[in-house]
């Protein structure tokens, strides 16, 4: 819990030390609420989910009668619980042998990054990994994953001549082939207004499903916390485009704007798909991916 604590250090001096100064034992009254709703939209909550945030909260110290600020503080976590939540769903690697992920994001999202902690994850859970090096366009990236899976004793499948989808087929072939449990798939970073790119990845997908009907099992989203509000832009374009079934947030260490969750959070409230944090990177160590926890995250943020 403390290295969760530290990892979210940014956020928690700018959103959990704001709130402590709010918070600090007085009757509630009109202005506290406005400075909360600054400090919400500061920290890159958003005006729509801030706006539900206050709504709910202010229900919740009617209903129990709240009087002053350490019980409103009490009652932010217990909605910002509630509004965090349904984002906990777990990954789960189905037998479906192999389980096929595929990650997509934006360059610099930190997916390369992502991949190289999810194979020792899943390694640590008693998985067998496999790594397909399916972003084609830029070598350092193919080659990053290779140094990586030398070092760390997981196989990685590329190719010089890149088409992606003629590469993850090929893994997906190799890991049935060798009974391997999960078959993680890179993919070159793209924007989603790239629709050429979009194209391209669609056309991976099918492929992945040819060779194995139903896959990918998962469609892994990563997004950098850092870009605040566009992140949920990103999110709401790969999701149309490829229907998204997970998220990984990353570096969460190094920003003020964790409040990001929690858009996300209101938009799942807001659309008919609802897709989990899987994931949230707070580190750039291979163990600095977690497995997103409402509880605890709120509780490294706040005191
Ligand atoms: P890609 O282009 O999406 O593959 O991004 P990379 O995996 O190469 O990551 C870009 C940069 O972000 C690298 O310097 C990573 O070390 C860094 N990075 C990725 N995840 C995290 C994280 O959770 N925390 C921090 N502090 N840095 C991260």
């Amino acid at each position: 819990a403390q290295r969760l604590k530290n990892g979210l250090a940014k956020t928690r001096q700018q959103l959990g030390g704001q709130l402590s100064a709010l918070f600090g034992g007085g009757k509630i009254d009109e202005d506290i609420y406005e400075e909360l709703e600054t400090i919400l939209l500061t920290s890159d909550v958003g005006v729509s989910a801030t706006q539900h945030l206050l709504e709910q909260l202010r229900s919740r110290v009617k209903k129990h009668d709240l009087q002053d600020t350490i019980a409103l503080k009490q009652a932010l976590k217990d909605t910002l619980l509630d509004l965090l939540t349904p984002l906990q769903v777990p990954l789960e690697v189905k037998d479906h042998q192999p389980f096929v992920m595929m990650m997509v994001g934006v360059n610099g999202a930190g997916k390369t990054t992502t991949i190289g902690k999810l194979a020792k994850y899943l390694q640590a859970q008693g998985k067998s990994v496999l790594i397909a090096a399916g972003d084609t366009f830029r070598a350092a990236a193919r080659e990053q994953l290779q140094v990586w899976g030398e070092r760390n004793d997981v196989h990685v499948i590329a190719s010089e001549s890149g088409d992606p989808a003629a590469v993850i087929y090929d893994a997906v072939n190799s890991a049935m082939a060798r009974k391997i449990d999960v078959v993680i798939a890179d993919t070159a970073g793209r924007l989603p207004t790239q629709l050429h790119l979009m194209d391209e990845i669609k056309k991976v997908q099918r492929v992945i499903d040819k060779a194995l009907p139903g896959a990918p099992h998962e469609i892994l989203l990563v997004l950098d916390a850092n870009t605040g509000q566009n992140a949920v832009n990103q999110l709401k374009a790969f999701n149309e485009a490829l229907g998204v079934t997970g998220l990984a947030l990353t570096k969460l260490d190094g920003t003020a704007k964790g409040g990001v969750i929690a858009a996300i959070a209101h938009l799942n409230q807001q659309s008919a798909s609802k897709i989990p944090v899987r994931f949230i990177g707070v580190g750039e160590s291979i163990d600095d991916l977690r497995p997103f926890d409402a509880h605890d995250f709120i509780d490294a943020l706040i005191d």
